[in-house]
C-alpha cells in the first residue's frame, strides 16, 4: 500500500516552525518511514510545478506556517488548499497572524518607506521600491504584490486544524503527527493542544494568589526575578492565565513571562481583549489617577496583548481610511 502522501509550505514567518519538524530529531525518520514527503520547498529541492501535478486531494495533509501578505503566498496556499485532504494552520503566524501581523499596526505604504527609503542598510536618498512587474531585454519579470493586511491562513482558505505555538512544541507535533497517520481525528476546527490555560499546571501556580493586587508592573530586563514565585504576582506580564497549555512553559522555567506564543482556549474569540481585561483586573489602583500610573508600566499594549493576534483580532488592523478591500 502506497505511504500518505503529505506537503510542507511557508508564508509570512521567520522559519522557525520549520525548524520545529527538525527538531523532533530522530523521530522524523519515523515519519519519513510512514509517510511520502512530496513538498517541503525549505529542506527538499521540490518546485510548484511538482504540486501542480499532483491530483486534487492526493496529499493526505498539508501543514502550511506563516501568515499570508502577499499574492505568491496566496496563490500557493490556494493551490495546496486543492491538493490537500486536510490542511492543517502549523504554527501562531498560521493559525492567528503571529509576530508578521503586527505589520497591520501600519500602512503598506509605511512598511516600503521604512525598508526601502529609511533602513539604516539602505543607501542614504533611495526611491527606488521593487515593482510587480517589469520588463528587461531577456523579457518580462515578475514580482509577487505585497497586500496591504496581512490575514492568518483561515482568512484566506478553508483550514482543518490547527497546531499553535511560536513555534509549536514538538510534542504537539508529534501527537498531531500520530492522530494523522492513525486517522484518529477531532472535529474540524479543532485546535490540536490541551483546552485549559497555562496557569493550571505552571509549576509556580501555588505562589499565585487568589486576588492578586499588583502595585506595578515590570519588564523582566529591569528587574531582579525570584525563580520559583508566581510571576504574575511580581508584576511581571505573565499571560499564563489567558494562554492555551500544551508547550510545557519553556519560558517559565526560564524565568521569563510567558508571552502567549500558544493563543487563547475555545472559549474566547478574541485574545488581546482576554489578557487585557485579565491583567487589567489585576492592577491594585485604589483611584483612577493610580490606575492610570500602573497602567503606564506596560509599554506596549498592542505589542504585549496582541503579540500573535493582531489579523484574528476584532480589529484585525489599525483603521486607516485609505486602504483599498481588504488586500
Ligand atoms: S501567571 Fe505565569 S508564573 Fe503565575 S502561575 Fe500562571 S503561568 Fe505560572
Ligand atoms: S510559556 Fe507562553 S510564550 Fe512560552 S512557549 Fe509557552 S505559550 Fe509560548
Amino acid at each position: 500500500m502506497s505511504k500518505p502522501k503529505v506537503g510542507f509550505y511557508w508564508c509570512a514567518s521567520c522559519g522557525g516552525c520549520e525548524e520545529a519538524v527538525v527538531d523532533l530529531a530522530e523521530g522524523i525518520l519515523d515519519v519519513v518511514a510512514a509517510v511520502d514527503i512530496v513538498f517541503w520547498p525549505v529542506a527538499l529541492d521540490f518546485k510548484r510545478s511538482d504540486v501542480e501535478a499532483l491530483v486534487d486531494g492526493e496529499l493526505a495533509v498539508c501543514f502550511i506556517n506563516g501568515a499570508i501578505r502577499s499574492s505568491e503566498q496566496c496563490e500557493m496556499v490556494e493551490l495546496l488548499r486543492r491538493k490537500a485532504k486536510a490542511v492543517i494552520a502549523f504554527g501562531s503566524c498560521a493559525q492567528l497572524g503571529g509576530i508578521p501581523g503586527l505589520a497591520n499596526e501600519s500602512s503598506r505604504a509605511a512598511v516600503m518607506d521604512e525598508a526601502y527609503k529609511h533602513a539604516p542598510s539602505v543607501d542614504k536618498g533611495n526611491t527606488v521600491e521593487p515593482i510587480p512587474h517589469i520588463t528587461v531585454p531577456e523579457g518580462k519579470l515578475e514580482l509577487p504584490v505585497l497586500w496591504e493586511t496581512v490575514k492568518t491562513l483561515d482568512q484566506v482558505i478553508d483550514v482543518d486544524y490547527y497546531l499553535p505555538g511560536c513555534p509549536p512544541p514538538v510534542e504537539l507535533i508529534g501527537n498531531a503527527l500520530k492522530a494523522i497517520l492513525s486517522g484518529q481525528l477531532p472535529p474540524k476546527g479543532t485546535v490540536l493542544a490541551p483546552d485549559i490555560a497555562l496557569c493550571e499546571h505552571c509549576d509556580r501556580r501555588e505562589t499565585k494568589p487568589d486576588k492578586l493586587s499588583v502595585k506595578q508592573f515590570k519588564r523582566p530586563h529591569l528587574t531582579a526575578v525570584d525563580p520559583k514565585e508566581c510571576l504574575l504576582a511580581q508584576g511581571l506580564l505573565c499571560l499564563g492565565p489567558v494562554t492555551r497549555d500544551g508547550c510545557g512553559s519553556p519560558c517559565i522555567k526560564a524565568n521569563m513571562p510567558c508571552t502567549g506564543c500558544l493563543g487563547p482556549t475555545s472559549n474566547v474569540r478574541d485574545y488581546g481583549a482576554k489578557a487585557l481585561s485579565a491583567i487589567a483586573s489585576t492592577a491594585g489602583a485604589n483611584d483612577e489617577k493610580e490606575m492610570e500610573k500602573i497602567l503606564a508600566g506596560i509599554v506596549d499594549p498592542v505589542g504585549t496583548f496582541y503579540r500573535y493576534s493582531l489579523p484574528a483580532s476584532f480589529l484585525h488592523r489599525r483603521y486607516q481610511p485609505t486602504a483599498r478591500g481588504g488586500k
